[in-house]
Protein backbone atom coordinates (compact mmCIF):
# COMPACT_ATOMS: atom_id res chain seq x y z
CA UNK A 1 0.00 0.00 0.00
CA UNK A 2 1.62 3.53 -0.75
CA UNK A 3 1.57 5.77 1.97
CA UNK A 4 -1.46 8.31 1.88
CA UNK A 5 -1.35 11.80 1.74
CA UNK A 6 -1.79 13.98 4.68
CA UNK A 7 -4.23 16.72 4.32
CA UNK A 8 -1.55 19.84 4.50
CA UNK A 9 0.11 17.80 1.42
CA UNK A 10 -2.89 17.38 0.03
CA UNK A 11 -3.61 21.50 0.23
CA UNK A 12 -0.52 21.57 -2.42
CA UNK A 13 -1.76 18.74 -4.70
CA UNK A 14 -2.34 20.54 -7.96
CA UNK A 15 -6.01 18.38 -8.23
CA UNK A 16 -8.24 19.29 -5.51
CA UNK A 17 -10.86 16.39 -6.70
CA UNK A 18 -7.54 13.80 -5.87
CA UNK A 19 -6.94 15.32 -2.75
CA UNK A 20 -10.60 15.19 -1.37
CA UNK A 21 -10.78 11.52 -2.20
CA UNK A 22 -7.06 10.38 -0.78
CA UNK A 23 -7.57 12.86 2.36
CA UNK A 24 -11.03 11.21 2.63
CA UNK A 25 -9.56 7.52 2.30
CA UNK A 26 -7.03 8.21 4.79
CA UNK A 27 -9.41 8.79 7.44
CA UNK A 28 -11.38 5.67 6.91
CA UNK A 29 -8.23 3.74 6.28
CA UNK A 30 -7.43 4.57 10.18
CA UNK A 31 -10.42 2.74 11.14
CA UNK A 32 -10.41 0.12 8.18
CA UNK A 33 -7.31 -0.93 7.81
CA UNK A 34 -7.52 -4.35 8.27
CA UNK A 35 -10.37 -4.66 5.66
CA UNK A 36 -8.44 -2.22 3.20
CA UNK A 37 -5.70 -4.19 3.35
CA UNK A 38 -8.01 -7.46 2.09
CA UNK A 39 -10.00 -5.58 -0.43
CA UNK A 40 -6.80 -3.94 -1.66
CA UNK A 41 -4.98 -7.55 -2.54
CA UNK A 42 -8.70 -8.58 -3.91
CA UNK A 43 -8.63 -5.98 -6.23
CA UNK A 44 -5.33 -6.12 -7.32
CA UNK A 45 -4.01 -9.25 -7.51
CA UNK A 46 -4.20 -11.90 -10.57
CA UNK A 47 -7.20 -13.70 -11.18
CA UNK A 48 -4.96 -17.13 -11.24
CA UNK A 49 -6.81 -19.24 -13.87
CA UNK A 50 -6.58 -22.51 -13.17
CA UNK A 51 -4.28 -24.26 -15.73
CA UNK A 52 -5.61 -27.17 -17.56
CA UNK A 53 -3.21 -30.39 -17.99
CA UNK A 54 -4.32 -32.15 -20.71
CA UNK A 55 -3.21 -32.20 -23.98
CA UNK A 56 -5.35 -33.63 -25.82
CA UNK A 57 -9.05 -33.20 -27.09
CA UNK A 58 -11.61 -33.97 -24.95
CA UNK A 59 -14.23 -36.71 -26.08
CA UNK A 60 -17.03 -35.50 -23.53
CA UNK A 61 -16.56 -31.46 -23.88
CA UNK A 62 -17.54 -29.22 -26.63
CA UNK A 63 -16.49 -30.20 -30.02
CA UNK A 64 -17.29 -26.77 -31.72
CA UNK A 65 -17.23 -23.49 -29.82
CA UNK A 66 -18.36 -20.19 -31.38
CA UNK A 67 -17.62 -17.03 -29.86
CA UNK A 68 -20.21 -14.15 -31.08
CA UNK A 69 -19.38 -10.18 -30.47
CA UNK A 70 -22.38 -8.23 -31.08
CA UNK A 71 -20.18 -4.96 -30.84
CA UNK A 72 -20.97 -1.62 -28.78
CA UNK A 73 -23.94 -3.87 -27.00
CA UNK A 74 -24.75 -2.52 -23.68
CA UNK A 75 -26.87 -6.11 -22.29
CA UNK A 76 -30.04 -3.33 -20.49
CA UNK A 77 -31.14 -2.72 -24.18
CA UNK A 78 -31.73 -6.92 -24.86
CA UNK A 79 -35.26 -8.29 -23.69
CA UNK A 80 -33.77 -10.74 -21.96
CA UNK A 81 -31.61 -8.33 -19.63
CA UNK A 82 -34.06 -5.23 -20.04
CA UNK A 83 -34.79 -4.12 -16.40
CA UNK A 84 -37.67 -2.21 -16.56
CA UNK A 85 -41.00 -3.44 -16.11
CA UNK A 86 -42.67 -2.27 -19.23
CA UNK A 87 -39.73 -3.29 -21.47
CA UNK A 88 -40.02 -4.19 -24.79
CA UNK A 89 -39.28 -7.91 -25.66
CA UNK A 90 -39.64 -8.03 -29.59
CA UNK A 91 -36.68 -6.09 -30.47
CA UNK A 92 -34.18 -9.05 -29.89
CA UNK A 93 -36.04 -12.39 -30.16
CA UNK A 94 -33.16 -14.53 -31.43
CA UNK A 95 -30.87 -13.46 -29.12
CA UNK A 96 -33.39 -13.67 -25.57
CA UNK A 97 -34.16 -17.46 -26.88
CA UNK A 98 -30.71 -18.38 -27.07
CA UNK A 99 -30.53 -16.20 -23.34
CA UNK A 100 -33.20 -18.49 -22.06
CA UNK A 101 -31.84 -21.56 -23.38
CA UNK A 102 -28.78 -21.27 -21.85
CA UNK A 103 -26.71 -19.73 -18.61
CA UNK A 104 -27.15 -15.80 -18.64
CA UNK A 105 -24.10 -13.37 -16.62
CA UNK A 106 -26.58 -10.62 -15.47
CA UNK A 107 -23.33 -8.85 -14.20
CA UNK A 108 -20.78 -9.13 -16.73
CA UNK A 109 -18.54 -6.62 -17.84
CA UNK A 110 -15.98 -5.46 -20.69
CA UNK A 111 -12.78 -4.14 -19.08
CA UNK A 112 -12.57 -2.09 -21.71
CA UNK A 113 -14.44 0.59 -23.19
CA UNK A 114 -13.65 0.16 -27.33
CA UNK A 115 -13.05 -2.73 -29.54
CA UNK A 116 -9.30 -2.96 -29.88
CA UNK A 117 -8.04 -3.43 -26.42
CA UNK A 118 -10.98 -4.98 -25.41
CA UNK A 119 -10.91 -7.79 -28.35
CA UNK A 120 -7.14 -8.22 -27.36
CA UNK A 121 -8.48 -8.77 -23.66
CA UNK A 122 -10.64 -11.91 -24.78
CA UNK A 123 -7.97 -13.23 -27.09
CA UNK A 124 -5.84 -13.13 -24.28
CA UNK A 125 -7.39 -13.42 -20.84
CA UNK A 126 -4.89 -10.07 -20.00
CA UNK A 127 -6.31 -6.71 -18.93
CA UNK A 128 -5.47 -3.53 -20.29
CA UNK A 129 -2.73 -2.35 -18.41
CA UNK A 130 -0.92 -6.02 -19.07
CA UNK A 131 -1.49 -6.42 -22.41
CA UNK A 132 -0.71 -2.87 -23.54
CA UNK A 133 -2.73 -2.76 -26.33
CA UNK A 134 -4.05 0.29 -25.79
CA UNK A 135 -3.48 3.29 -28.69
CA UNK A 136 -5.11 2.53 -32.56
CA UNK A 137 -1.80 3.60 -33.10
CA UNK A 138 -0.85 0.16 -32.55
CA UNK A 139 -1.01 -3.55 -33.17
CA UNK A 140 -1.37 -6.77 -31.36
CA UNK A 141 2.28 -7.86 -31.75
CA UNK A 142 3.22 -11.29 -33.15
CA UNK A 143 4.64 -12.27 -29.47
CA UNK A 144 0.96 -12.39 -28.12
CA UNK A 145 -0.52 -15.87 -27.66
CA UNK A 146 -3.94 -15.61 -28.60
CA UNK A 147 -7.17 -17.96 -28.16
CA UNK A 148 -7.00 -19.59 -31.25
CA UNK A 149 -3.55 -19.93 -31.46
CA UNK A 150 -4.53 -22.62 -28.39
CA UNK A 151 -7.22 -24.02 -30.10
CA UNK A 152 -5.33 -24.34 -33.88
CA UNK A 153 -2.28 -25.75 -31.32
CA UNK A 154 -5.05 -28.44 -30.60
CA UNK A 155 -5.80 -29.48 -33.96
CA UNK A 156 -9.13 -27.44 -33.85
CA UNK A 157 -10.03 -25.86 -37.39
CA UNK A 158 -10.35 -22.31 -36.41
CA UNK A 159 -12.10 -19.54 -38.88
CA UNK A 160 -12.99 -15.88 -38.06
CA UNK A 161 -15.90 -13.66 -40.15
CA UNK A 162 -15.85 -9.78 -38.83
CA UNK A 163 -17.18 -6.93 -39.75
CA UNK A 164 -14.94 -4.39 -37.43
CA UNK A 165 -11.69 -2.93 -38.27
CA UNK A 166 -10.20 -2.89 -35.10
CA UNK A 167 -11.07 -6.90 -34.75
CA UNK A 168 -9.21 -7.53 -38.08
CA UNK A 169 -5.98 -9.16 -39.48
CA UNK A 170 -4.85 -4.74 -40.10
CA UNK A 171 -4.79 -5.01 -35.97
CA UNK A 172 -3.32 -8.43 -36.19
CA UNK A 173 -6.38 -10.52 -35.12
CA UNK A 174 -5.91 -13.46 -37.51
CA UNK A 175 -3.32 -14.93 -35.56
CA UNK A 176 -4.04 -18.35 -34.95
CA UNK A 177 -7.01 -18.45 -37.73
CA UNK A 178 -7.08 -20.98 -40.69
CA UNK A 179 -8.79 -18.47 -42.28
CA UNK A 180 -10.23 -14.52 -41.51
CA UNK A 181 -13.15 -12.86 -43.71
CA UNK A 182 -13.62 -9.47 -43.10
CA UNK A 183 -16.81 -7.36 -44.36
CA UNK A 184 -17.31 -3.77 -44.70
CA UNK A 185 -13.75 -2.29 -44.93
CA UNK A 186 -9.94 -2.47 -46.73
CA UNK A 187 -11.75 -3.75 -49.98
CA UNK A 188 -13.40 -6.54 -48.80
CA UNK A 189 -17.31 -7.17 -49.27
CA UNK A 190 -20.34 -5.49 -48.07
CA UNK A 191 -21.46 -6.21 -44.53
CA UNK A 192 -24.53 -7.65 -45.81
CA UNK A 193 -22.83 -10.70 -46.99
CA UNK A 194 -21.35 -11.99 -43.84
CA UNK A 195 -24.26 -13.71 -42.10
CA UNK A 196 -24.55 -15.75 -45.37
CA UNK A 197 -21.03 -16.42 -45.08
CA UNK A 198 -21.15 -17.20 -42.00
CA UNK A 199 -24.55 -19.95 -42.46
CA UNK A 200 -22.23 -21.70 -45.26
CA UNK A 201 -19.36 -22.14 -43.38
CA UNK A 202 -21.42 -23.72 -40.29
CA UNK A 203 -22.93 -26.29 -42.85
CA UNK A 204 -19.77 -27.19 -44.40
CA UNK A 205 -18.34 -27.97 -41.37
CA UNK A 206 -20.90 -29.67 -39.55
CA UNK A 207 -18.77 -32.23 -38.36
CA UNK A 208 -15.96 -30.99 -37.58
CA UNK A 209 -14.33 -29.66 -34.79
CA UNK A 210 -13.94 -26.17 -34.74
CA UNK A 211 -13.31 -22.77 -32.88
CA UNK A 212 -15.65 -19.75 -34.75
CA UNK A 213 -14.91 -16.46 -34.47
CA UNK A 214 -17.56 -14.00 -35.20
CA UNK A 215 -17.61 -10.41 -34.27
CA UNK A 216 -21.23 -8.09 -35.54
CA UNK A 217 -20.46 -4.47 -35.78
CA UNK A 218 -24.41 -3.53 -35.44
CA UNK A 219 -25.30 -2.22 -32.95
CA UNK A 220 -22.14 0.28 -32.96
CA UNK A 221 -22.76 3.46 -34.81
CA UNK A 222 -23.32 4.61 -37.54
CA UNK A 223 -27.30 3.96 -36.82
CA UNK A 224 -28.64 3.66 -40.21
CA UNK A 225 -30.75 0.88 -39.74
CA UNK A 226 -32.52 -0.24 -42.92
CA UNK A 227 -35.88 1.96 -42.74
CA UNK A 228 -38.00 -0.96 -42.53
CA UNK A 229 -36.71 -2.32 -38.89
CA UNK A 230 -36.59 1.73 -37.77
CA UNK A 231 -40.32 1.87 -38.35
CA UNK A 232 -40.71 -1.42 -36.30
CA UNK A 233 -38.60 0.10 -33.29
CA UNK A 234 -40.30 3.43 -33.16
CA UNK A 235 -43.75 3.96 -34.95
CA UNK A 236 -44.22 7.48 -34.03
CA UNK A 237 -41.15 9.07 -33.73
CA UNK A 238 -41.68 12.77 -34.04
CA UNK A 239 -37.99 13.20 -35.82
CA UNK A 240 -38.52 10.67 -38.52
CA UNK A 241 -37.90 11.52 -42.09
CA UNK A 242 -37.06 15.20 -41.06
CA UNK A 243 -33.74 16.69 -41.50
CA UNK A 244 -32.61 16.11 -38.34
CA UNK A 245 -33.79 12.60 -38.09
CA UNK A 246 -31.56 12.42 -41.03
CA UNK A 247 -28.26 13.74 -39.50
CA UNK A 248 -28.71 11.96 -36.48
CA UNK A 249 -28.59 9.03 -38.71
CA UNK A 250 -25.90 9.56 -41.02
CA UNK A 251 -23.30 10.49 -38.43
CA UNK A 252 -21.65 9.91 -34.65
CA UNK A 253 -20.35 13.22 -34.70
CA UNK A 254 -22.49 14.53 -31.39
CA UNK A 255 -20.65 12.39 -28.72
CA UNK A 256 -20.89 15.37 -26.65
CA UNK A 257 -23.49 17.31 -28.20
CA UNK A 258 -26.47 18.58 -26.23
CA UNK A 259 -29.55 17.01 -27.79
CA UNK A 260 -32.96 18.06 -27.68
CA UNK A 261 -35.00 15.57 -25.71
CA UNK A 262 -37.00 14.80 -28.83
CA UNK A 263 -33.01 14.42 -30.45
CA UNK A 264 -32.18 12.42 -27.35
CA UNK A 265 -35.27 9.42 -27.91
CA UNK A 266 -35.06 9.41 -31.54
CA UNK A 267 -31.18 8.27 -30.90
CA UNK A 268 -32.09 5.79 -28.81
CA UNK A 269 -34.27 4.46 -31.27
CA UNK A 270 -32.14 4.44 -34.01
CA UNK A 271 -29.83 2.54 -32.02
CA UNK A 272 -32.34 0.04 -30.94
CA UNK A 273 -33.07 -0.79 -34.72
CA UNK A 274 -29.54 -0.93 -35.70
CA UNK A 275 -29.64 -3.80 -32.54
CA UNK A 276 -33.00 -5.41 -33.68
CA UNK A 277 -31.19 -5.48 -37.24
CA UNK A 278 -28.43 -7.36 -36.12
CA UNK A 279 -30.87 -9.73 -33.84
CA UNK A 280 -32.57 -10.37 -37.01
CA UNK A 281 -29.18 -11.28 -39.07
CA UNK A 282 -28.03 -13.56 -36.18
CA UNK A 283 -31.36 -16.08 -36.96
CA UNK A 284 -30.12 -18.53 -38.91
CA UNK A 285 -26.23 -18.69 -37.28
CA UNK A 286 -28.21 -19.19 -33.61
CA UNK A 287 -30.70 -21.82 -34.95
CA UNK A 288 -27.24 -23.56 -36.37
CA UNK A 289 -25.28 -23.11 -33.03
CA UNK A 290 -28.30 -24.70 -31.41
CA UNK A 291 -26.28 -28.09 -33.18
CA UNK A 292 -25.34 -31.16 -30.37
CA UNK A 293 -21.75 -30.69 -29.06
CA UNK A 294 -21.59 -27.19 -29.89
CA UNK A 295 -20.57 -24.29 -27.26
CA UNK A 296 -22.00 -20.84 -28.04
CA UNK A 297 -20.74 -17.67 -26.16
CA UNK A 298 -22.90 -14.26 -27.03
CA UNK A 299 -21.29 -11.65 -25.52
CA UNK A 300 -19.95 -8.02 -26.61
CA UNK A 301 -16.67 -5.73 -26.47
CA UNK A 302 -18.43 -2.76 -24.76
CA UNK A 303 -21.60 -1.24 -24.09
CA UNK A 304 -22.85 2.14 -25.63
CA UNK A 305 -23.73 5.68 -24.08
CA UNK A 306 -26.76 6.96 -25.16
CA UNK A 307 -26.66 10.07 -22.86
CA UNK A 308 -27.48 8.55 -19.67
CA UNK A 309 -24.55 10.46 -18.26
CA UNK A 310 -24.39 13.15 -21.55
CA UNK A 311 -22.15 11.51 -23.45
CA UNK A 312 -23.41 9.23 -26.76
CA UNK A 313 -20.94 6.11 -27.91
CA UNK A 314 -18.16 5.01 -26.41
CA UNK A 315 -14.40 5.16 -25.49
CA UNK A 316 -14.10 7.91 -22.91
CA UNK A 317 -16.69 6.58 -20.19
CA UNK A 318 -17.18 4.32 -17.75
CA UNK A 319 -20.66 4.46 -16.42
CA UNK A 320 -22.52 1.12 -16.70
CA UNK A 321 -23.99 2.01 -19.97
CA UNK A 322 -20.47 1.63 -21.52
CA UNK A 323 -19.08 -1.65 -19.61
CA UNK A 324 -22.33 -3.20 -19.10
CA UNK A 325 -22.55 -5.87 -21.76
CA UNK A 326 -24.21 -9.34 -22.18
CA UNK A 327 -22.64 -12.91 -21.07
CA UNK A 328 -24.52 -16.15 -22.50
CA UNK A 329 -22.89 -19.39 -22.84
CA UNK A 330 -24.91 -22.36 -23.99
CA UNK A 331 -24.45 -25.61 -25.38
CA UNK A 332 -22.82 -28.87 -23.57
CA UNK A 333 -21.49 -28.30 -19.60
CA UNK A 334 -23.75 -25.71 -19.01
CA UNK A 335 -26.79 -25.34 -16.46
CA UNK A 336 -29.45 -23.19 -17.57
CA UNK A 337 -29.97 -20.27 -15.37
CA UNK A 338 -29.28 -16.71 -14.31
CA UNK A 339 -25.80 -16.21 -12.50
CA UNK A 340 -25.96 -13.01 -10.55
CA UNK A 341 -22.25 -12.82 -9.67
CA UNK A 342 -19.69 -10.80 -11.09
CA UNK A 343 -17.71 -11.82 -14.65
CA UNK A 344 -15.71 -10.00 -17.21
CA UNK A 345 -13.99 -10.34 -20.62
CA UNK A 346 -10.71 -11.73 -19.07
CA UNK A 347 -12.83 -14.69 -18.48
CA UNK A 348 -13.31 -16.28 -21.30
CA UNK A 349 -10.37 -17.52 -22.17
CA UNK A 350 -9.98 -19.52 -18.65
CA UNK A 351 -13.71 -20.49 -19.49
CA UNK A 352 -12.81 -21.84 -23.02
CA UNK A 353 -9.04 -23.61 -22.23
CA UNK A 354 -11.18 -25.52 -19.25
CA UNK A 355 -14.32 -26.68 -20.63
CA UNK A 356 -12.49 -27.83 -24.06
CA UNK A 357 -9.39 -29.35 -21.71
CA UNK A 358 -6.89 -27.62 -24.08
CA UNK A 359 -3.37 -26.65 -22.84
CA UNK A 360 -2.72 -23.63 -21.57
CA UNK A 361 1.38 -22.78 -22.09
CA UNK A 362 2.36 -22.17 -18.25
CA UNK A 363 3.89 -18.36 -18.83
CA UNK A 364 -0.01 -17.66 -19.39
CA UNK A 365 -1.49 -16.01 -16.41
CA UNK A 366 -4.79 -15.16 -17.22
CA UNK A 367 -6.18 -11.88 -15.34
CA UNK A 368 -9.99 -13.51 -15.24
CA UNK A 369 -10.82 -16.85 -14.17
CA UNK A 370 -12.77 -19.97 -15.73
CA UNK A 371 -16.45 -19.99 -15.18
CA UNK A 372 -17.20 -23.55 -16.13
CA UNK A 373 -18.07 -24.54 -12.53
CA UNK A 374 -20.51 -21.59 -12.71
CA UNK A 375 -21.96 -22.50 -16.03
CA UNK A 376 -22.61 -25.99 -14.29
CA UNK A 377 -24.51 -24.20 -11.71
CA UNK A 378 -21.94 -23.55 -8.92
CA UNK A 379 -22.19 -20.21 -6.97
CA UNK A 380 -20.06 -17.85 -7.01
CA UNK A 381 -18.60 -17.08 -3.24
CA UNK A 382 -18.97 -14.11 -1.75
CA UNK A 383 -15.63 -13.08 -1.19
CA UNK A 384 -14.99 -13.39 -5.06
CA UNK A 385 -12.71 -10.78 -6.67
CA UNK A 386 -14.20 -7.73 -7.72
CA UNK A 387 -13.62 -7.36 -11.39
CA UNK A 388 -11.62 -4.63 -13.10
CA UNK A 389 -11.89 -2.16 -16.01
CA UNK A 390 -10.63 0.86 -17.18
CA UNK A 391 -11.58 3.57 -20.52
CA UNK A 392 -9.69 4.38 -23.38
CA UNK A 393 -5.98 5.09 -23.35
CA UNK A 394 -4.62 8.08 -25.59
CA UNK A 395 -6.96 10.48 -25.40
CA UNK A 396 -4.43 13.10 -23.89
CA UNK A 397 -6.13 12.67 -20.66
CA UNK A 398 -5.58 9.55 -17.91
CA UNK A 399 -7.63 6.57 -18.52
CA UNK A 400 -11.04 6.01 -15.90
CA UNK A 401 -10.07 3.18 -13.44
CA UNK A 402 -12.54 1.17 -11.82
CA UNK A 403 -14.18 -1.99 -10.05
CA UNK A 404 -16.94 -3.58 -9.41
CA UNK A 405 -18.52 -5.74 -6.84
CA UNK A 406 -21.79 -7.39 -6.90
CA UNK A 407 -22.70 -4.67 -4.21
CA UNK A 408 -20.91 -0.92 -6.02
CA UNK A 409 -19.17 0.41 -8.59
CA UNK A 410 -16.08 2.54 -8.33
CA UNK A 411 -13.84 4.13 -10.37
CA UNK A 412 -11.54 7.49 -10.47
CA UNK A 413 -12.04 10.19 -13.54
CA UNK A 414 -9.09 11.47 -15.66
CA UNK A 415 -8.94 14.45 -13.03
CA UNK A 416 -8.75 11.79 -10.17
CA UNK A 417 -12.08 12.08 -9.17
CA UNK A 418 -13.43 9.66 -7.65
CA UNK A 419 -17.43 7.89 -8.26
CA UNK A 420 -19.46 5.34 -6.18
CA UNK A 421 -22.49 3.73 -7.14
CA UNK A 422 -24.71 1.34 -5.12
CA UNK A 423 -25.74 -1.38 -7.60
CA UNK A 424 -29.04 -2.95 -5.88
CA UNK A 425 -30.61 0.05 -5.86
CA UNK A 426 -29.22 2.37 -8.38
CA UNK A 427 -28.10 -0.06 -11.22
CA UNK A 428 -28.67 3.85 -13.70
CA UNK A 429 -25.89 5.03 -11.49
CA UNK A 430 -28.15 8.71 -10.50
CA UNK A 431 -26.34 9.35 -6.88
CA UNK A 432 -22.76 9.49 -6.90
CA UNK A 433 -21.50 9.01 -3.57
CA UNK A 434 -18.20 9.57 -4.57
CA UNK A 435 -18.66 13.26 -4.64
CA UNK A 436 -20.30 13.20 -1.41
CA UNK A 437 -18.47 13.99 2.07
CA UNK A 438 -17.66 11.62 4.75
CA UNK A 439 -20.45 12.28 6.91
CA UNK A 440 -22.79 11.80 4.16
CA UNK A 441 -22.45 8.33 4.94
CA UNK A 442 -20.15 7.21 1.52
CA UNK A 443 -19.36 3.49 2.45
CA UNK A 444 -16.12 3.36 3.97
CA UNK A 445 -15.09 -0.18 2.85
CA UNK A 446 -15.17 1.16 -0.33
CA UNK A 447 -12.94 4.48 0.01
CA UNK A 448 -10.19 1.84 1.33
CA UNK A 449 -9.63 0.36 -2.11
CA UNK A 450 -9.00 3.69 -3.41
CA UNK A 451 -5.52 3.79 -2.62
CA UNK A 452 -4.66 0.66 -5.24
CA UNK A 453 -7.25 2.27 -7.54
CA UNK A 454 -5.22 5.63 -8.03
CA UNK A 455 -2.34 3.47 -8.20
CA UNK A 456 -3.31 1.23 -10.93
CA UNK A 457 -4.52 4.52 -12.72
CA UNK A 458 -0.83 5.98 -12.74
CA UNK A 459 0.82 2.68 -14.08
CA UNK A 460 -0.50 3.72 -17.31
CA UNK A 461 1.26 6.68 -17.36
CA UNK A 462 4.50 4.72 -19.30
CA UNK A 463 1.70 3.62 -21.88
CA UNK A 464 1.42 6.55 -23.63
CA UNK A 465 4.96 6.80 -24.99
CA UNK A 466 5.02 3.16 -25.93
CA UNK A 467 2.15 1.98 -28.13
CA UNK A 468 2.69 -1.52 -28.81
CA UNK A 469 3.84 -3.61 -31.78
CA UNK A 470 4.35 -1.70 -34.94
CA UNK A 471 2.18 0.85 -36.08
CA UNK A 472 -1.04 -0.41 -39.11
CA UNK A 473 -0.79 0.15 -42.31
CA UNK A 474 -4.05 2.21 -43.31
CA UNK A 475 -5.85 2.51 -45.81
CA UNK A 476 -7.65 5.97 -46.83
CA UNK A 477 -10.98 3.89 -47.41
CA UNK A 478 -9.65 2.45 -43.59
CA UNK A 479 -9.01 5.96 -42.01
CA UNK A 480 -13.05 6.67 -43.47
CA UNK A 481 -14.26 4.03 -42.14
CA UNK A 482 -12.62 4.38 -38.58
CA UNK A 483 -14.27 8.19 -39.19
CA UNK A 484 -17.50 6.79 -39.81
CA UNK A 485 -17.12 4.53 -36.78
CA UNK A 486 -16.32 8.03 -34.59
CA UNK A 487 -12.94 7.44 -34.30
CA UNK A 488 -12.08 11.08 -35.80
CA UNK A 489 -9.74 13.16 -33.75
CA UNK A 490 -8.23 11.91 -30.19
ZN1 LIG B 1 -16.54 -2.21 -30.29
Amino acid sequence: MPRLNSPEECAQSPSPFACKARVRASAYRACFSGLAAILCTLGFSCGGAETPGAASPSESGPKRVIVLVIDALNADHLGSYDPRPNKRVDLTPHIDAIAAEGRRFTNAISNNTWTLPSTTSLMTGLLQENHKVTRREGVVPLSADLLPERFQDAGWKTRSFVQMTYASKLYGFDQGFDETSEYGFGGGPGRANMAGEVVQWMEDNADERYFLYLHFRRPHGVYNAPASVRARVTPSCVLAGTQRGAELEASQDFAWMELTDDEKKHVRHLYRANLATVDQTLGPILELARAPETLLVVTSDHGEGLGEHDFYGHGPSVYRENIHIPLIYRGPGVQVGVDQGLASTVDLRPTLMEMCELWEPASIKSDGGSLARRLAGEELPPDAEPVRFSSRYGTGRAPSVGLMTVDATMFVGPLGELHLFGNATDLEQRLDWGAMTDDEGCAPSWLAMLPGLRERQQAYAYLSEAPSGEAPQLTAEDRADLKALGYAGD
